[in-house]
């Protein structure tokens, strides 16, 4: 039985305006207001839900349509927080849900209140679908909205893993984290995460000599900072292909626009010695695709004197670097430290990521999200990816669940830019595509 697509569009539209319409710019977040409305929602169509406040204003939402219990659960995660907007460069009201040409605007529209919006129709859809066949699904459907995913989640993922893991307890898991990009030609891949960089802190210290600026002395913390920095910004980690970097290009090589890089793709994951390395060169001058190749060093806060006419003794700088699945940070520093010859520099890990294991790129959640696209789109690449930016799916991971992360609105690049930008908005076509993706693939998983 399948559900009236057409009257569910409008539904899928009027629930996202009404979710964008609650501002939960994290800080301050205040998403016990939206987290209400999705009670409302799940609980009035028969849903059981458990409403949990972490703190004033702050709450997560849990709606669980219980299956046979033949096999274990599965969750459709989202986040209700939005990071903040510059109001004066919106042209629509970033909370008012505006529809034109096509598009719907607002903060949130595609992280992650989209992805919400989707997820919510998916329990409703699935709910009013199970009171007409009475056939319970084969595992527990567990929706759960969190607040603080913007702000690192202390109020949010974090506190549901530090205080109710029992509510987590699933197979697996669907969140935010992948990208479905229409590409040049028209063609469209969706890339599915299956495990993410880890996010380490390293600070680099310079030491010299303090005294007046009046007298210039060579060992000058500032000066010798810049020459380490200037070092390092020549160096790159080397080159290191996962299971999942390897399928990322393999696959995306069968729709890849541009010559020369499918190329590169298939004699990186094929090819051998100077031809894999050459094929590495090529992809590493596109950034996105050299950062999931390698270990990655960004230098992003520097701090030194306070005073113009004051040489001070130390001057340092803080790196982000992002190390890739099962790498371990100390032996990149200890490489950082050997491409560093300056006297009087020290590098230090001062934050350490927390490691997280990998989801299989096989397992029977990627195949029903894979075997649903192409029903949707026979054309469709799926490929399984290693994203380099941080998910709470990190630490479902770590919980044992397999999650995977999905974008799963097909946008073209600028669209999907508008990310934590201005005008942020999602194709009102890609929406359907969405909520049709991630209620197909859990009809799947569940039959
Ligand atoms: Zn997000």
């Amino acid at each position: 039985m399948r559900p009236d697509w057409e009257s569910v569009e409008a539904e899928t539209v009027s629930r996202l305006r009404e979710i964008i319409q609650f501002d939960t710019t994290n800080p301050p977040g205040n998403e016990q207001p939206l987290a209400r409305y999705l009670e409302r929602a799940l609980a009035g169509e028969g849903i059981e839900t458990t409403l949990l406040e972490p703190a004033a204003n702050r709450a997560q939402i849990i709606g669980r349509i219980s299956g046979t219990g033949e096999r274990r659960p599965v969750i459709l995660l989202a986040h209700m927080d939005v990071v903040g907007v510059e109001r004066a460069r919106w042209t629509h009201d970033p909370f008012a849900g505006d529809i034109a040409d096509g598009y719907l605007y607002g903060r949130g529209a595609i992280d992650d209140k989209g992805m919400l919006a989707a997820n919510l129709m998916v329990m409703l859809l699935t709910k009013r679908l199970l009171s007409k066949t009475a056939k319970n699904p084969s595992r527990d459907i567990v929706f759960i909205a969190t607040s603080d995913e913007e702000a690192g989640g202390e109020w949010g993922m974090g506190w549901l893993v530090s205080r109710h893991p029992e509510l987590l307890d699933a197979e697996f898991a669907l969140n935010e984290g992948g990208r479905t990009r229409i590409i040049e030609g028209g063609r469209t891949y969706l890339a599915v995460q299956s495990a993410e960089k880890v996010s380490h802190v390293v600070t680099v210290t310079a030491h010299g000599t303090a005294g007046h600026a009046a007298i210039p002395l060579r060992d000058n913390a500032v000066f010798r900072l810049g020459r380490a920095l200037d070092q390092l910004s020549r160096y790159s980690e080397p080159v290191m292909l996962t299971e999942i970097t390897r399928q990322f290009f393999s696959r995306l090589a069968d729709i890849w626009p541009s010559a020369i890089e499918k190329k590169a793709m298939l004699d990186l994951v094929n090819g051998k010695g100077a031809l894999s390395d050459s094929g590495a060169a090529i992809l590493s001058l596109i950034p996105v695709f050299n950062a999931v190749l390698r270990n990655g060093i960004s230098p992003t806060v520097l701090h030194g004197g306070k005073q113009f006419n004051v040489i001070p003794d130390t001057a340092g700088a803080v790196l982000n670097v992002r190390t890739l699945p099962g790498q371990s940070i100390d032996a990149v520093v200890e490489r950082m430290r050997g491409a560093v010859n300056v006297q009087g520099v020290t590098l230090e890990i001062t934050q350490r990521g927390e490691e997280a294991p990998a989801s299989e790129p096989t397992s029977a959640m990627f195949n029903a999200i894979a075997d649903t696209a192409h029903e949707l789109d026979p054309k469709i690449s799926v490929v399984p990816y290693l994203s380099t930016g941080v998910t709470d799916s990190a630490r479902l991971r770590r919980l044992g669940v397999e999650a995977y992360g999905i974008l799963p609105f097909p946008m073209v690049q600028a669209d999907e830019e508008r990310m934590h930008g201005n005008d942020e908005r999602v194709p009102l076509q890609s929406l359907h595509f969405g909520t049709r993706l991630i209620y197909g693939a859990i009809e799947r998983l569940a039959r």
